[in-house]
């Protein structure tokens, strides 16, 4: 039985999909929900990823040795990876924490935080989907990092071993037993390893649409509006937006990359970049593929989704309003033709999203200290389609003051 105290009300600035999954884990505890968002529930960031659900995604972008790679990585084919220089000043102290944080002695206990996120992924959407008759949007797969250069494709590097050791049933494979998986795979591939035991979604945009859905019909009120800004009152809090002014007794901020602008407003500064990454979509490639299928030396993600062949990727350091970069379609397009060479190209959609990015790859979870009845759920930068459910159901146990597994200190605003 909960205290009314932990059933007052919940106002949720944003619904990306971290917002939605938020809602319906206090939806399920009784408590009262309101969601504000100015677009359409998911239809930013949570609309283009490509789809990964993955357990044993609990590796952070940074490990020992990245610094070595990031010369190639800027510059060499495909360039996955971009600064522009209008945040380069921003970026300086950002890629210093970031590179600090793939210390051999920090990733331990990295990876053991993103697993409390990552690991009941697959278990709360399928919980969450149950009864909206949508279920099969989440399908089993596994995920195959494919390796041209077959001598790379390593059990023993240090990111498998991990992975290993929390429990991944990891499998490496030759060419001959990879193309019995996939066979539109390019015969360039030499070897893969196979992560199993995991998820992808078929429609990222429409599993927000329907779980936003699920919420309404739990008694969630939805606005569209823009937060202008909020402000402490003496009863909690005052949300500011567009020609109207709410109350609100607790709030949560899950506003993705804009989550920053909102909290500069309270005085409070975080290190947050907007990683911006792209997806071309290939409504009728004329081939489909089993599995989230990832080029290594490319960085990209492929999967057939309920669209088309989506091939996601790309970490574009940008403002988070600067236009996208008309080449990296003519890249996503070239990249998809060296994964299935057999694939059909024409009628293609380019999309841009912003990852929320902190450097050491966890987001900002929890109460945000000395501020009574401000909380955070922001930040999940490559992986806040999978962490979105657990994130949302840790909060939620937090706000309720129920007992659980996990300190949320290891995710608190001011870790840094
Ligand atoms: C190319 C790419 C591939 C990816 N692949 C994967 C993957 O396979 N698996 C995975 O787990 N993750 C993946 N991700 C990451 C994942 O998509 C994000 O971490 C996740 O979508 C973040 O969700 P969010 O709810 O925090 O943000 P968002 O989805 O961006 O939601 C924020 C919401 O806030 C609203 N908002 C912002 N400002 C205001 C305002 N002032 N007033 C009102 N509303 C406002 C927006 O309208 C939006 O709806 C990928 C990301 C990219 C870019």
């Amino acid at each position: 039985m909960l205290s009314p105290d932990h059933q007052k009300p919940v106002t949720i600035l944003g619904a990306g999909i971290i917002g939605i999954c938020t809602a319906l884990s206090l939806l399920e505890r009784g408590v009262p929900v309101t969601v504000i968002d100015q677009g359409e529930p998911g239809q930013e960031t949570s609309l283009g990823n490509a789809g990964v659900v993955s357990p044993w995604s609990i590796i952070p972008q940074s490990l020992p040795g990245t610094w070595k790679t990031i010369p190639k990585l800027l510059l060499g084919p495909g360039r996955p990876l971009s600064i522009d220089p209008r945040v380069m000043w921003k970026m300086l102290p950002w890629g210093i924490r970031f590179l600090l944080q793939g210390r051999l002695d920090k990733l331990q206990a990295t990876a053991e935080a993103m697993s409390h996120l990552c690991g009941p992924s697959i278990e709360l959407y399928q919980r969450h989907l149950k009864g909206t008759g949508h279920e099969t949007l989440l399908r089993d797969s596994m995920y195959i990092h494919a390796f041209r250069d077959g001598t790379r494709a390593n059990l023993d590097a240090i990111d498998y071993r991990i992975r290993a050791q929390m429990g991944a049933d990891l499998e490496l494979v030759g060419s001959d037993h990879l193309r019995s998986y996939e066979p539109e795979l390019s015969p360039e591939f030499a070897a893969a390893i196979l992560i199993k035991g995991q998820a992808r979604v078929l429609s990222p945009g429409r599993l927000s649409t329907i779980l936003a859905d699920k919420a309404r019909k739990m008694g969630a009120t939805f606005k569209r509006t823009s937060i202008r800004e909020i402000c402490k009152t003496e009863s909690g809090w005052r949300v500011e937006c567009d020609g109207e002014t709410l109350a609100a007794e607790r709030v949560i901020i899950c506003l993705g990359v804009w989550s920053r602008a909102i909290l500069e407003n309270l005085g409070l500064s975080v290190p947050l970049m907007a990683e911006r990454g792209y997806h071309v979509e290939f409504p009728e490639p004329g081939i489909e593929i089993n599995h989230s299928v990832m080029d290594v030396d490319a960085k990209v993600v492929a999967s057939s989704m309920e669209g088309g062949l989506r091939i996601a990727g790309q970490a574009e350091f940008a403002p988070i309003d600067a236009p996208p970069t008309k080449r990296r379609e003519k890249q996503l397009i070239d990249l998809a033709t060296a994964l299935f060479p057999g694939m059909e190209l024409q009628h293609n959609r380019f999309w841009m999203g912003r990852r929320p990015s902190f450097p050491d790859s966890l987001p900002a979870l929890g109460p945000v200290a000395g501020q009574p009845g401000l909380f955070v759920n922001f930040g999940h930068s490559h992986y806040g389609l999978m962490m979105a459910p657990s994130s949302g159901e840790k909060l939620a146990r937090a706000l309720c003051n129920e007992r659980q597994n996990i300190n949320l200190e290891t995710f608190a605003l001011d870790r840094f």
